[in-house]
């Protein structure tokens, strides 16, 4: 995307990170004394060690469990795998459990000891380290993507990253599988939380914030601090039509350009260093074997020299799941020639004896062995791991630390959602008794949701039990002995996330009729992926008629909604006084709530998606102007708006701000301008306040149908009570351009409206531009 974006706050002007620039080609410039270190390595490969760089596996086959539980890698098992092998890559934690870092310090140098002494290459070991260090245990969690995003700042995003890197380098690892940047634009799909919301400019503004802070500013050079981002997955993932994980989505052409594209786009453009591919089919494709995708969008038009990566197994999923190739063989064929570069196999290494075959047969040619043994080796050449195989625990002493924890705190209260507060019932006042209840009140795996210390979080109960629940956080904040705690509604911990117990409903009923203010905390427990299926978007039965019968008590009722994926509320809504969506906070979320709740801190988050009222009306915010067929009276009555329970970019606080004086430089504009709007925003309240200033723009007539809006610029302001700031928000006029009926960008002539706050704006675009360029 070709994003500028600037500011000024009491005069000063500061540009942001995703200021435009221009495609320049190649897209991360090249470093030539780098790349001929690369060469000179690939020169002295044999085929089978080309192929071993191409291979990555999963680490329990490098090992097994002694008879003290700990993992410990077999010499004969390396032997095979590097030595006979010569795998370049290895993945997960054991077992999918997480390691403190000491003990990862232990794991990963016996690793490279053995690549290096025996191939000369050191081995890329990579892992998941998705809101923080996932797999690191005394690590540092932060709020999940999806909340990240409801913080409409993006230093939020960068800042997390570049903590998450620099612990992941304290545990000597060089390689995380994030952020991920698929379109969270279906509520119903089980990884919505692990994206940064439903629009394509939040994703990628946030994505490329998260990209720097993880790898740095020189992508060729990425220092002991840093890692190598991978972003995933590769597109179009997040519109399964089934709304089930890993199935195929039906995407338009223009809206897999125009919008899935966007975020990976500026991703690379900001240096992201490989890739990972969507598991299901775009339009019948499986994009693992797409070679228009992966090659020619892009390695050819962006001349990007990073390197792909399957995702779990998906090779073989071409055959045993997909059934577009015959059997394994095939797969391969066709995913190495769509132009994957490393295999996550995870658990064969007959994928090298085959691709070898393969090649040997010229089924695939050996200048795609050469590239992609190439960009492996030039990852491993800047992340510097030729020089130095290892980081060390030693050399972070910041792990784990309270710098760190204060930051993830401080980023959790900037993401908690204010969406209802009636009668002021909000903040609570000191000496309030509070009934709380609800299955997510004590719960540190409903706090961090999925890839938390293990994939589907399960065992965060036990891992986190040092940091704070909600119920811990309030007995903390407002003292124990005005928080009674009856669970009612509980998650059954061994079974299904959706499994559920209910007990004492009567008797909380009773208790919340003693109570001063009754707090009722829904939501999900933890999941991922496929786990995480549904089949009903509906928050549980159980716990929609617990809040039905802790209404009847008839006192003020606050709804804290902890979950990763809006689930519809709407017959429980009008029972409560006050809501707040806290989504997936972390680890420090029930402190940040609690102090949210008192008033300490301030609500400042928004929506980064469109929160359903209907089960047959899942729109996204920027929905087709057609959608919404409108009201018919008369003889034809009938009423087909969009009607949604809370729109995207809603979010209250508790001071008010007022939007004036909103305009542009200029109102008449082509396709080489840049248009720079101005705003005046106002604190009108009494306490100090953040405000995220949102710009949209509408496109009144187009060659197709336009979107009802789309979110052009943002930037978020602090104010006093009382104080006026001037927003300025630019916005090149190449972003008001779409992606036509016959794939080309385009901006085309005609009224345009901006859209900030209550405020709205005409503009006039007076000339048509249409572009032979695929990117722009
Ligand atoms: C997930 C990826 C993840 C990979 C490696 C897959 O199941 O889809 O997001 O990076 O596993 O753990």
């Amino acid at each position: 995307m070709k994003k500028l974006l600037s500011i000024i706050c009491g005069g000063v002007m500061a540009l942001s990170a995703s200021a435009y620039t221009p495609i320049t080609l190649p897209v991360i410039p090249a470093d030539p004394a780098l790349e001929a270190k690369v060469q000179k390595t690939l020169s002295k490969m044999t085929l089978e060690e080309k192929i071993g760089q191409m291979t990555q596996l999963q680490v329990d086959l490098l090992g097994g469990y002694d008879q003290n539980g700990k993992f410990k890698l077999s010499k004969e098992k390396m032997d095979t795998i590097f030595g006979i092998y010569k795998v370049g890559s290895i993945l997960n934690a054991p077992y999918s459990y997480c390691l403190d870092a000491k003990e990862w310090n232990e794991l990963i140098p016996q690793i490279q000891e053995y690549c290096m002494k025996n191939l000369g290459i050191p081995c890329i070991y990579g892992l998941d380290q998705n809101h923080g260090g996932t797999y690191t245990n005394g690590g540092t969690l932060f709020p999940q993507n999806l909340s990240v995003a409801a913080s409409f700042d993006t230093e939020v995003a960068r800042r997390a990253a570049e903590i998450t890197a620099y612990e992941t380098r304290a545990s000597d690892c060089p390689w995380t599988f994030s952020p991920t940047l698929d379109l969270a634009r279906d509520p119903r799909w089980p990884r919505f939380w692990e994206n940064y919301g439903e629009d394509p400019l939040m994703n990628a503004l946030m994505g490329a914030a998260a990209v720097r802070g993880f790898q740095g500013d020189d992508p060729n050079h990425v220092d002991g601090n840093h890692i190598a981002v991978s972003i995933k997955h590769f597109m179009g993932y997040g519109i399964p039509f089934s709304g089930k994980d890993r199935t195929p989505a039906y995407i338009s052409p223009s809206d897999l350009r125009e919008k899935h594209f966007a975020p990976y786009l500026e991703a690379i453009k900001n240096g992201a260093l490989t890739l990972m591919v969507n598991s299901s089919s775009i339009n019948g494709t499986p994009v693992h074997a797409n070679p228009i995708l992966l090659t020619q969008w892009l390695k050819d038009e962006l001349q990007w020299d990073g390197m792909i990566v399957t995702d779990w197994a998906d090779i073989n999923n071409l055959y045993t799941r997909e059934k577009v190739a015959k059997d394994k063989k095939d797969a391969i064929r066709m995913a190495i020639n769509a132009g994957i570069d490393m295999a996550m196999e995870p658990y064969k290494v007959d994928y090298c004896t085959i691709l070898k075959e393969l090649v040997e047969e010229g089924a695939v040619p050996m200048s795609r062995i050469d590239d992609a043994a190439a960009r492996v080796i030039r990852l491993k050449y800047r992340l510097g791991l030729f020089d130095h195989p290892n980081t060390t625990l030693k050399d972070h002493p910041e792990f784990g630390s309270k710098k760190f924890a204060d930051e993830a705190l401080a980023a959790a209260e900037q993401t908690m959602v204010l969406l209802k507060n009636e009668r002021e019932v909000l903040p609570i006042k000191e000496g309030t008794k509070i009934l709380l209840t609800g299955p997510t009140a004590n719960s540190m795996r409903s706090l961090n949701g999925g890839w938390s210390y293990t994939w589907q979080g399960h065992q965060t109960n036990e891992y986190a039990k040092d940091f704070n629940t909600i119920y811990e956080s309030l007995c903390n904040r407002f003292g124990a002995a005005n928080i009674n705690f009856i669970p009612t509604v509980t998650f059954n911990e061994k079974g299904a996330y959706g499994d559920e117990f209910v007990a004492d409903v009567d008797k909380a009923v009773e208790a919340a009729k003693q109570a001063d203010i009754v707090m009722v905390c829904l939501g999900e427990n933890s999941y991922c992926e496929t786990p995480g299926n549904l089949t009903d978007l509906h928050l549980s039965v159980n716990q929609r008629d617990l809040m039905k019968r802790l209404a009847t008590a008839g006192k003020p009722v606050v709804m804290i909604l902890n979950e990763g994926r809006p689930r519809l509320i709407a017959d429980i809504e009008p029972l409560v006084d006050a809501v707040v969506d806290i989504i997936l906070p972390g680890n420090f979320g029930g402190d940040a709530l609690a102090r949210l709740l008192a008033g300490d801190a301030n609500f400042s988050a928004k929506l980064p998606f469109t929160y359903p009222r209907e089960i047959n009306s899942l729109v996204t915010y920027d929905y087709k102007v057609s959608e919404e067929v409108g009201k018919m009276e008369g003889v034809y009555d009938y009423d087909a708006r969009v009607n949604v329970q809370w729109p995207f970019g809603y979010g209250k606080s508790y001071t008010t701000f007022e939007y004036s004086n909103l305009r542009v430089d200029k109102s008449k504009f082509n396709a080489s301008d840049i248009l720079t709007f101005t705003v005046d925003v106002t604190n009108t309240g009494k306490i100090a306040g953040k405000e995220a200033v949102l710009l949209y723009s509408s496109d009144l007539v187009a060659s197709i149908v336009p979107d009802n809006k789309r979110l052009r610029a943002f930037d978020k302001v602090e104010l006093k009570p009382g104080e006026t700031r001037t927003v300025k928000l630019a916005v090149p006029a190449t972003d008001l351009a779409f992606v036509n009926a016959f794939g080309n960008w385009t901006l085309e002539e005609g009224d345009f409206t901006i859209t900030v706050g209550n405020l709205t704006l005409p503009i006039v675009c007076t000339q048509t531009y249409t572009w032979s360029t695929p990117n722009i």
